[in-house]
């Protein structure tokens, strides 16, 4: 058997939008749904195959470039099919969940398909942190004050009044679904939904908490210790999980620390390694000298050699950032600027003179 263009058969254009697609689809489906007088079992099979392969993205780029041999040509006809297959009107349970009828048929029962079950998870909670340099260097303890939904204090969430118990529903006896039936354009259709009473649960609390009305949760401040680990960098984010919002019956979500450091007057740093620059005095750099470096860890006393150049980088091994998966450190490089002296005695100019013309009779 020949099949015909997916195109054709929801008289489309090759370059039809998802919405115009989704229209043909829907008004083809209605016109020969099979349960409907002057239905046709065949063509509504049809139709729904194409729409399978159309409405999705990256299958319908498939049959653009391979045909139906692309798409598997039975691709999602059983799934589509079957649903309205022997239907007489009663007592046939549904399932939207899957192939392609619940985008449109949630449209037609006004979404009494969508209610879905997943896990729940409370909301994410994002929130930036500034540290000083020498604390991004050492780590810190925080404690971080946010205003967030959390477990309801009197009943810990679990929408209960304290002394009482969870019941079983009495709208859906405990099942979680009801069957509910609907009128639609195919006549009256009977569903499995979740049960509002209990949202699925199959239990419902004997007394609902009087704190949090039943939600679980309350809105307050929380205060949240946090260990920043020696040697985290600017723009590192710290991932605390299950420290985001409550919420009913579902996981806590995360709280995301995001990292600002403040820039510092005399460090800079390049990931593990302290930078910072150091001006000596001419004659010092000439002669050699001893001073003093400051550092994150105080000051530490340094050797200048005689005759050093302006610009020389000298290491302080150990002086840098901490490791943050051992304990080593990174060193501390000071970058030395030789001074040129502007204002000179009458006294000092006369011996650099002297110094100058030593030269000249090569001494130096
Ligand atoms: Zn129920
Ligand atoms: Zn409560």
């Amino acid at each position: 058997m020949t099949k015909r263009d997916y195109y054709d058969v929801l008289g489309v254009g090759k370059n039809a939008s998802d919405d115009e697609i989704k229209k043909a689809y829907r008004k083809a489906a209605v016109k020969y749904h099979p349960d409907k007088e002057g239905g046709d079992e065949t063509k509504f099979k049809e139709v729904s195959e194409a729409y399978e392969v159309l409405k999705d993205g990256s299958k319908r780029q498939r049959y653009d470039q391979f045909g139906h041999a692309g798409v598997g040509g039975n691709s999602g006809s059983g799934a589509a099919g079957n649903p309205f297959g022997g239907f007489n009107g009663q007592d046939i349970h549904f399932d939207f969940g899957n192939g392609g009828f619940g985008d449109i048929f949630n449209q037609f029962f006004g979404g009494a398909g969508g209610n879905r079950q997943g896990p729940r998870r409370g909301r994410d909670v994002e929130v930036t942190l500034q540290l000083s340099f020498e604390e991004a260097v050492f780590g810190v303890e925080e404690k971080i004050k946010l205003e967030m939904d959390d477990e309801c204090s009197h009943c810990h969430g679990t929408t209960v009044e304290p002394g009482y118990e969870m019941v079983t529903c009495p709208t859906c006896k405990g099942a979680g679904q009801v069957n509910r039936v609907m009128n639609t354009i195919f006549g009256p259709i009977q569903q499995a939904t979740t049960c509002e009473t209990c949202g699925g649960r199959g239990k419902v609390p004997e007394k609902t908490c009087t704190v949090c009305r039943g939600k679980g949760v309350e809105r307050r401040e929380r205060s949240i210790s946090l260990k920043v680990p020696a040697g985290i960098d600017d723009g590192a984010t710290i991932r605390l999980r299950e420290y985001g919002e409550a919420t009913s019956n579902g996981q806590k979500g995360d709280l995301y620390v995001n990292i600002k450091v403040k820039a510092h007057k005399k460090f800079t740093r390049e990931g593990d390694i302290i930078l910072s620059e150091q001006h000596i005095g001419m004659i010092d750099a000439v002669l050699g000298t001893e001073i003093d470096i400051e550092t994150v860890d105080g000051k530490v006393r340094m050797k200048i050699p005689a005759g050093t150049q302006s610009g020389t980088d000298f290491k302080l091994s150990n002086h840098g950032v901490p490791h943050m998966k051992s304990d080593r450190r990174g060193p501390h490089i000071v970058n030395m600027i030789v001074d040129t002296p502007i204002k000179i005695s009458k006294h000092q100019r006369e011996l650099l003179e002297e110094f100058r013309d030593g030269k000249k009779h090569g001494i130096f």
